[in-house]
């Protein structure tokens, strides 16, 4: 059975034209871009390449560009290498419960060691925190803020601009997890104001296992401890051989994913109203979650009252969907986000998340309707629940 791929925040497919650009330099071009040997100045010349592209993208520097094996890692870099290159201003860190698990979890396990003190900011109904919030939590003792820029659950995407501002004035630093932005809504390190930005290549089409992290260079220049050393590489805030083949990989689908950019966001938010409309016309006591206007173009989040999400997930099987995230998928815990913006257990247990990519069509779209709406029946009609027993559950 062929199923239908819905699932574009968990990871994506390597764009045909992505794949055949990396492949030389697996086979041919091999060399080590630390190499003193035309081997590796060949190696060297288009890492550079790839650095410049994934610059442009952000509209920052080359040389602000630190490669690195995905986002997870970045924002690794960036938390705990703030955190020891500013020890003498402080450990109070700004950030929500709503980011990744790669940050948040790094945070509380920090936190545990008693390598830094985090304020939890409260997110609103829709998810986002604001500036204003950002602004009552700063300290004297505040060294780093970080939010991130766009959900990888309920798609909600926070006012960074204006946090960016408020750190700027206060003379904290801002990092964003920038993994489900880039490539989908405008990611400008001027424009938002941060100091800090993690990307992943295999969420624009690109290979799993590399990603960078932006450091800002110039107002301010941001200081950041290595967490890897040795060869020295990436001018010593990453050691390791450069992996020239992804890193090719890497550049070229954030450049195709920044040049196809604003016409695939329109047609993918096209698809999304539709799925969003359909789903609502058809499943009755359905929630649609997120912030309705601060949103990505290709993510929906809804919850279903009455049915168990993973019982509804066994009743999709011809689509590849997530309920919550992909790497919460395992457990039985319900998404952390869907519970900070204040769903019970419940319903966050019976969430559905889409991710609509760039093989998403009309009809795969009309499909899934049809298909969640005949799960949902079935499912509400074996367990016998009835709107009655919905106390609340739309909104
Ligand atoms: C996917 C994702 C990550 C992890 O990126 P990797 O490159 O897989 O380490 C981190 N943050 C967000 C928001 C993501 O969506």
């Amino acid at each position: 059975m062929h199923v239908h791929y819905l699932d574009h925040h968990a990871t994506t497919p390597v764009r045909e034209d992505v794949a055949s650009a990396m492949i030389p330099f697996l086979t041919k071009h091999f060399g080590n871009p630390g190499s003193p040997h035309a081997y590796g100045w060949a190696a060297e010349e288009v890492v550079e390449i790839a650095r410049e592209k994934v610059a442009r993208v952000l509209n920052a520097a080359p040389r602000e560009i630190v490669f690195t094996s995905g986002a997870t890692e970045a924002n690794d870099l960036a938390i705990r290498g703030v955190l020891a290159a500013y020890a003498a201003k402080g450990r109070h860190v700004i950030s929500a419960p709503t980011e990744h698990k790669a940050v948040r979890d790094l945070l509380r396990h920090l936190e545990n060691r008693g390598d830094c003190e985090v304020t939890w900011l409260a997110v609103d109904g829709a998810g986002r925190v604001s500036a204003d919030a950002v602004q009552a939590a700063l300290r004297p003792d505040t060294v780093l803020v970080t939010l991130m820029h766009a959900n990888n659950e309920i798609g909600t995407v926070h006012p960074l601009a204006e946090i960016g501002a408020v750190c700027k004035a206060a003379g904290v630093l801002l990092h964003t997890d920038a993994a489900q932005s880039v490539g989908k809504i405008p990611v400008d390190v001027e424009a938002l104001q941060v100091d800090l930005l993690s990307l992943s290549a295999h969420k624009v089409y690109g290979p799993k296992g590399v990603g960078a992290l932006f450091v800002r260079r110039r107002h301010p220049r941001v200081q950041l401890e290595p967490q890897l050393i040795g060869g020295g590489q990436e001018r010593g805030r990453r050691a390791g051989t450069l992996p020239v083949h992804q890193l090719v990989g890497l550049g070229v689908a954030v450049a195709l994913a920044d040049a196809d950019r604003a016409d695939e966001a329109s047609r993918l938010a096209t698809l999304r109203d539709r799925l969003e409309a359909g789903l609502r016309a058809q499943v009755p006591h359905l929630t649609v979650n997120g912030d309705r206007v601060n949103r990505l173009p290709h993510n929906l989040n809804v919850s279903v009252a009455g049915v168990p999400g993973d019982a509804l997930l066994t009743g999709l099987k011809g689509f590849a969907l997530s309920s919550g995230s992909a790497c919460a998928a395992g457990d039985r815990a319900p998404s952390h986000v869907l519970r900070a913006i204040g769903l019970d257990d419940d319903l966050a247990h019976a969430s559905l998340r889409f991710g609509l990519g760039r093989g998403t069509t009309t009809d795969i779209v009309d499909e899934a309707v049809a298909a969640v709406a005949a799960t949902v029946a079935r499912l509400r009609a074996e367990t016998g629940w009835t709107d009655a027993a919905s106390n609340g559950a739309t909104r």
